[in-house]
């Protein structure tokens, strides 16, 4: 049977004409047609479903690249109804589509987290569409390890990480690129198409260099857990802000970074070099207090979640309020910076011919914001999995 919606009277963030009032139409599961002005007479028989948006703002589906857990759960639980519930209350928060990502852990945990995800991996019923895994650790720099465990932090050896970027489920992979042991998993990586990303690293701008020419393509939760920019030494920092091909994760809660460092991240990669991420642990969406991270407890207070010594352990941001925040902080308006939380992230996995925008042909991957970006509607391949509305007759 043929599904179609029809969302008229929208602010439609289009690459083109970004805040244009018009009407989009989903024809199973895909955009089918977008115009400008009034809305069509729809002709045909067939049931069509109908939204006014109210002149809100319609912009495609969050696709969230860093993301632990959400709701009591994490990937690294292995837990499959864990990761429905994640996928469920990421929908409710406007995402559409993200990559379950791991912690440093043992191989054998790892490996689970792989399988599982194997199993899951595309539509979720009632929530965001499962993409993959995105690999933090475990190779990476235990001076900088932040909230990763720095017990089993360790070099890339073939016969560990080979088996684990053979399993086809992984689209970006996160490590170290100061270690020389580290740079053939680099090379790997891109012949499979995998991203891969620096994080938790103490490289300096040569080393960057070097893992930028090897194909590193990305950096992880840019300013957190590197090395900064010196004037002397550009670090982590100078060496992505200065590579175009790089692109910037930023998590964007005021806490991780200052909203005048955000400004600058903008300023300097312009919005199309800038990924919002949440980098959200399993306490998002779930009352302040204390959770366990692994073995290890976190305190979340005032927005912040931190180990007992102070340690930043990922946030309990959700990606609406990463936008707004962003928008705050650099001044700039919605049709710039729409990007940031879809397609510069659908680019960089790979998957933008069919996500990322408002284009027909594209996923139907949707959601409607109001002025205080509050998520009215979200819309994931032609079904509204947000609200979540029992079916009728
Ligand atoms: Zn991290």
């Amino acid at each position: 049977m043929t599904k179609r919606m029809l969302i008229y009277n929208a602010r439609l963030f289009t690459p083109h004409h970004p805040g244009q009032l018009g009407w989009l139409l989903t024809k199973n599961g895909q955009i089918r047609s977008i115009g400008f002005g009034q809305r069509p007479i729809l002709p045909g028989t067939g049931e069509v479903e109908e939204v006014d948006a109210q002149g809100n703002m319609l912009l495609p589906g969050f696709i969230d690249l860093h993301v632990h857990g959400a709701m009591g759960h994490e990937l690294m639980d292995g837990s499959a109804s864990g990761l429905e519930e994640m996928a469920r209350f990421y929908a409710s928060h406007g995402v559409t589509s993200f990559l379950a990502t791991t912690w440093t852990a043992s191989r054998d945990s790892i490996s689970k987290a792989l399988e599982l995800v194997e199993e899951m991996q595309g539509p979720i019923p009632g929530g965001a569409t499962l993409l993959g895994v995105h690999l933090e650790g475990p190779y990476l720099n235990p001076a900088r390890c932040g909230a990763q465990d720095v017990r089993l932090i360790r070099r890339a050896e073939r016969e560990e990480a080979l088996p684990f970027i053979e399993s086809g489920v992984i689209r970006l992979l996160a490590l170290a690129p100061e270690y020389e042991e580290n740079l053939w998993l680099i090379d790997e990586c891109v012949k499979r198409g995998i991203t891969v990303s620096a994080a938790h690293t103490a490289a300096n701008y040569e080393q960057m260099q070097a893992a930028a020419a090897h194909g590193l393509a990305q950096v992880t939760h840019t300013f957190n857990a590197m090395q900064g920019l010196g004037h002397r030494e550009p670090g982590t920092v100078g060496a992505a802000l200065t590579t175009p091909h790089i692109s910037c994760e930023l998590i964007a809660d005021n806490i991780h970074v200052h909203p005048a460092v955000q400004k600058i991240l903008v300023d300097v990669k312009s919005p199309a070099g800038v990924i919002l991420i949440t980098d959200a642990i399993r306490a998002a969406g779930l009352p302040e207090g204390e959770y366990m991270l692994d073995d290890r407890s976190v305190r979340i207070q005032e927005g912040a979640v931190r180990l007992p010594d102070g340690t930043l352990a990922g946030s309990i941001l959700t990606m609406e309020r990463a936008l707004q925040n962003l928008c705050a902080a650099t001044g700039r308006p919605l049709t710039e910076l729409w990007v940031t939380s879809s397609l510069n992230a659908a680019r960089a996995i790979g998957v933008s011919s069919h996500k990322g925008s408002l284009e027909v042909g594209k996923d139907a991957d949707l959601v409607l914001l109001d002025e205080s970006f509050e998520v009215q509607v979200t819309v994931v391949q032609g079904e509204v999995v947000y609200p979540f509305l029992p079916q009728t007759g």
